[in-house]
């Protein structure tokens, strides 16, 4: 029964960082390029070629150790990571090993259910710190083409592109709290900007480890490892589907001494998980237990981090997004749920904070209009950058013309129906959203005594619709909304009219 089990999971995340040239060579590491144009001797190892480091490697990973809480070593050496294969001319990989750069953090999650249905911040202890045991520098190998004609085609453009490896303590108890981890992490890179987060084209992938353990031991049983994971999916399925592989078998194996054994020995420790069947598959045993002959590398020098380098790097990291998630919840009282999808991108929160910065100024707009402005940007705005293929940074609206915007809805100016009617033009042209609303005449009227002469003329003409409806018929409310609606092309402002016609018809009739 995989309910007496407890999963036990941990993860090594592999981010490409967005640095402009490669790790050890000055190759552009630029995304789809026609195949092994972007080498040189360096990255295509060919005898005698000497690497030298790209500092900006060394301070992107500074800025992941520094938001991930992690020690910082001032003396970190590289080493040579052997092994064979076709992608790899080398024949081995520059890597860390022993004193990788970063290490003893940990990353902050957060319990997904809880997050959208409260507004409730630590309240509720929906925070879990995830430990990172290390984050190290790596380079990565080509890529081999399986899928043209009947030979194996390698491409080296990717040979030395720069990678950090983030490794978590086995901390992470479920498929679900997996991906959040994995979340977090890319939302952590992205802000930092340091890796663009793209898990489909692999800037971004995941090598889950996972176990099991009866409930309420505390020892680690043997792990099965699952690589190459890309999408958030393809972590939660395959450990779920590894989760109860283990299970069954501890169940079937409940007698025998060597289920542990067992269980690893039928992954074959390694597995590739099938997308298609939603299996994990064996691909090829681990390289014989760890024969990667690490030594160090003998063409680069220790790399040396200097107080002041931590330092200013410490002091320039930005907010992390789950700390500015629940800032926004708080500095703008809007929904946790709004303030979770800002937050996904750094830029989105700027614009919504921007926006809000611009409202703030204006007369018009009353306290609760924040939560609108939200709302605007994760419906109208995000939908519109969803289908243009554009980023925020590319959306033809300013903020503080979103700001307008809201604050014309927010002080009854114009209803949210008009509002959208005219955003597309808004955002096809400069023109203010009052200017727009004023020449097509849609201002909304606020004007009391106007309101009411129109309703006495209505009232007037529809003296037996009166009569039922003060006699009890109650629905008939709707159709004298409607009447004033129409009599004023649906710009006579809704609360002004509900409130003049309870007046008027909710009277005591006069004897
Ligand atoms: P390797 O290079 O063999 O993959 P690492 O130390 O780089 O070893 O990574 C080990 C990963 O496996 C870490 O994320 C760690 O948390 C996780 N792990 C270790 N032991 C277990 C276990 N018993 N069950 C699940 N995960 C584990
Ligand atoms: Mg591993
Ligand atoms: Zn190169």
């Amino acid at each position: 029964m995989v309910n007496d089990y407890e999963a036990v999971i941990g993860l090594e995340v592999h981010a490409q960082l967005l640095t402009k040239s490669k790790a050890f060579c000055t190759c552009a590491t630029e995304y789809g390029l026609s195949p092994n144009t972007n080498t040189c001797p360096v990255c295509l190892g060919l005898p005698g070629a000497l690497p030298s480091l790209n500092k900006n490697l060394v301070e992107y990973i500074l800025r992941m150790g520094a938001a991930t809480h992690c020690s910082i070593r001032s003396q970190s050496t590289f080493v040579r990571k052997n092994y064979f294969y076709p992608d790899l001319p080398k024949g081995y990989q520059i890597s860390q090993h022993n004193d990788p750069i970063c290490y003893h953090g940990y990353i902050e999650i957060e319990d997904s259910v809880a997050d959208s249905e409260t507004n409730e911040k630590r309240s509720s202890g929906n925070f879990k710190r995830i430990g990172v045991t290390r984050i190290h520098m790596e380079e990565d190998a080509g890529k081999s083409i399986h899928d043209i004609g009947i030979d194996t085609l390698v491409d080296l453009n990717r040979s030395g592109v720069p990678l950090i490896e983030i490794v978590s303590e086995p901390d992470i108890r479920s498929a679900k709290e997996a991906v959040q981890y994995v979340k977090e992490l890319r939302k952590i890179v992205m802000a930092l900007g340091i890796c663009n987060g793209n898990m489909e084209e692999g800037a971004l992938r995941c090598d889950v480890n996972v176990s099991v353990r009866k409930k309420g031991e505390t020892i680690l049983n043997p792990r099965t490892e699952i690589k190459n994971l890309n999408s958030f999916k393809s972590v939660e399925s395959a450990i779920e589907y590894e989760i109860v592989r283990q299970c069954d078998m501890y169940d079937a194996l409940a007698d025998s001494e060597n289920a542990g054994e067992t269980v690893v020995r039928s992954a074959s420790a390694t597995g590739r998980f099938d997308v298609a069947s939603g299996e994990v598959r064996t691909s090829r045993s681990k390289e014989e237990a760890h024969d990667y002959r690490y030594f160090p590398e003998p063409d680069l020098v220790p790399v040396v981090v200097s107080d002041e380098w931590l330092v200013r790097v410490q002091q320039a990291i930005p907010e992390l997004p789950l700390s500015r998630k629940w800032r926004l919840v708080e500095q703008y009282a809007i929904p946790a749920y709004n303030a979770a999808i800002l937050t996904e991108e750094k830029e989105l929160a700027d614009y919504f904070e921007q926006a809000s910065a611009a409202l703030n100024k204006s007369k018009d707009a009353p306290a609760g209009a924040y939560t609108l402005v939200s709302n605007w940007i994760i419906t109208e705005v995000l939908r519109i950058l969803g289908e243009h293929k554009q980023t925020i940074q590319e959306f033809a609206l300013t903020p503080t013309r979103l700001a307008e915007l809201v604050a014309l809805i927010s002080s009854g100016a114009i209803s949210g129906k008009i509002a959208k009617d005219i955003f597309p033009e808004l955002l096809a042209a400069d023109e203010s959203p009052r200017a727009i609303v004023e020449r097509k005449g849609l201002l909304q009227v606020s004007d009391e005594s106007a309101i009411e002469k129109t309703i006495d003329e209505i009232i007037a003409a529809h003296t037996g619709e009166v009569e039922k409806y003060k006699g009890g018929k109650n629905s008939l409310f709707g159709f004298f909304v409607g009447q004033v609606l129409k009599a004023t092309q649906g710009k006579a402002n809704p609360k002004i009219v509900n409130d003049v016609l309870h007046r008027k018809l909710d009277a005591p009739v006069a004897k």
